[in-house]
C-alpha cells in the first residue's frame, strides 16, 4: 500500500456476530449524471439540499434473508456538494451506487473520483464484505480517487486479543490465521491487495488501470488511552478525531457491540448540519453523547421477537436460550430501545438501518418511534434524507 498511517491521536451480528453457532441525489446523480437504472426508489426528501444522506444498503447480518427484501448489505453515503463519503461496505451494496446516482459521469467506468473517504464502523463481515469490491471494481477504468488524492479508509485497528469463548465452558477452538488472528483495517487492506494481485496487475499492465496502492490509504483509528477488549466499553469524555477536509469533520466514539471491539459510531459535521451513524451497538451512552443535538441519527435496529423466535429453535438446552437472547440483545439495539436513544440524544430525525431480520414489513419497525418526538424514517435502499436547510 501507499503510506499507511494511523488516524489522528485521540483527544479526547446477528446470531453469528454474537458468537452463536446457529446461527440520492434527487433526479440527478452526484456530478449531474442521471441514474442509469430504473430501479424503484423511495421519494426523496433531499431536494434542494447540498448535504444529504443516501441509504445505499440497509440490511444487517451475514444472512441472505428470505424473500425479496430489496435490501443490500448495510452501507450509507454522505454527500456534501460534489464530495462523497461512505460508511460501511455491506454485501452487494456497491451495486446500488449507480441507481443511487452516486457515480460520476465517466462513461463505461465506475467513476468514484469524487469519493474522498470510507469509514468502517467495525470489521464484521456484513459491514466490510464489499471492501474487496471497492478496491477491485473501483479502480477499473481509473475511477477510484484521483492521482495524488487517494481515498482514505478509516476503521478499527488490530484488537490485540481473541474474543472470549461463548458460552462459557465450550472448548476453546484453534483460531484462524493464528499468526495474525485479528488484523485491523491497515493489515486487512494490505492482505486484500496481495490476495487480488493477479487482477490488479492484469489491469495495471493490460488496460492501464491505476495502481490501487496509490489510490487507497488505510488508517487504523487510534484508541483512547485505556480502551481494550474484554471489559466494559469506557465512557469517553470527548469524541475521537478521525478525519477532516473542507467539507466535513468526522469524529468517532466507542460503542458497545458485545465482543466485537473496537466498534465505532461516527459523526459528520458539515456547514449544513450533522449526521451520526451508530454502527452496530446496544443502546450506548457514548453514542448518545456523540449524537447530541444532531440533525440526522442513522441507527441500527433489530427485532427482539425475531431474536427470541430464532433462538427458540436452536438445538441447545432450554436453560441456555435466555443467555443466548441476552448475548444477542446485548450487542444490538431493539426497536423498543432505539427511540429512547434518539430522544436522549436530542436528534431531530431518527433513520433506521441495518435491519435484522431484513424481511419484516416496515410497519413492524415503526414501534421505534415510541418515546421519540422527532421524525422517524424506516430506511429503504436508495432513500435520500436532506440535512439541514435547503439551499435552493
Ligand atoms: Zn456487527
Amino acid at each position: 500500500m501507499c503510506e499507511e498511517t494511523r488516524s489522528l491521536p485521540s483527544r479526547r451480528g446477528l446470531l453469528r456476530s454474537a458468537g452463536l453457532a446457529a446461527g440520492a441525489l434527487g433526479a440527478t446523480g452526484l456530478l449531474g449524471a442521471a441514474p442509469a437504472a430504473a430501479s424503484p426508489r423511495p421519494a426523496s426528501s433531499a431536494e434542494g439540499h447540498r448535504t444529504k444522506v443516501v441509504l445505499v444498503g440497509t440490511s444487517g447480518g451475514p444472512i441472505w434473508w428470505e424473500g425479496g427484501t430489496g435490501r443490500a448489505g448495510v452501507c450509507s453515503a454522505v454527500v456534501v456538494g460534489d464530495a462523497l463519503y461512505l460508511v460501511d461496505l455491506g454485501s452487494a451494496a456497491l451495486h446500488n451506487l449507480r441507481p443511487a446516482g452516486l457515480l460520476g459521469p465517466g462513461e463505461g467506468m465506475n467513476d468514484l473520483r469524487h469519493l474522498r473517504a470510507v469509514f468502517l464502523t467495525h470489521l464484521h463481515s456484513d459491514h466490510v464484505a464489499d471492501y474487496p469490491t471497492l478496491l477491485l471494481h473501483g479502480t477499473s477504468g481509473g475511477g477510484l480517487g484521483l492521482p495524488g488524492r487517494p481515498v482514505h479508509v478509516h476503521g478499527p485497528g488490530d484488537r490485540g486479543a481473541l474474543p472470549t469463548v461463548f458460552p462459557a465452558g465450550r472448548p476453546v477452538p484453534d483460531p484462524v490465521n493464528p499468526a495474525n488472528p485479528a488484523p485491523g483495517t491497515v493489515a486487512m487492506t494490505r492482505s486484500l491487495v496481495a490476495a487480488f494481485a493477479t487482477d490488479f496487475n492484469d489491469r495495471l499492465f493490460d488496460t492501464n488501470s491505476p495502481d490501487v496502492t496509490t489510490r487507497v490509504r488505510a488508517h487504523d483509528i487510534a484508541l483512547p488511552d485505556g480502551a481494550a477488549p474484554g471489559g466494559a466499553v469506557p465512557r469517553l469524555r470527548a469524541p475521537i478525531d478521525v478525519y477532516e477536509d473542507d467539507r466535513v469533520r468526522v469524529t468517532a466514539t466507542l460503542v458497545d457491540h458485545g465482543q466485537m471491539f473496537p466498534s465505532f459510531g461516527f459523526r459528520f459535521d458539515t456547514d449544513d448540519g450533522s449526521v451520526v451513524f451508530s454502527g452496530d451497538t446496544t443502546a450506548s451512552p457514548n453514542l448518545v453523547d456523540l449524537a447530541g443535538g444532531c440533525d440526522v441519527l442513522v441507527h441500527e435496529v433489530i427485532d427482539r421477537a425475531w431474536v427470541e423466535e430464532s433462538i427458540a429453535g436452536l438445538p441447545v438446552p432450554e436453560e441456555t436460550k435466555e443467555g443466548y437472547v441476552n448475548h444477542m440483545i446485548g450487542a444490538h439495539t431493539t426497536s423498543d430501545q432505539v427511540g429512547k436513544v434518539a430522544r436522549d440524544a436530542g436528534a431531530r430525525r431518527l433513520v433506521l438501518n441495518h435491519f435484522v431480520p431484513g424481511g419484516l414489513p416496515d410497519g413492524r419497525w415503526r414501534r421505534a418511534g415510541r418515546g421519540f418526538d422527532g421524525a422517524l424514517t424506516v430506511g429503504r435502499d436508495l432513500m435520500e434524507i436532506g440535512v439541514g436547510r435547503r439551499r435552493r
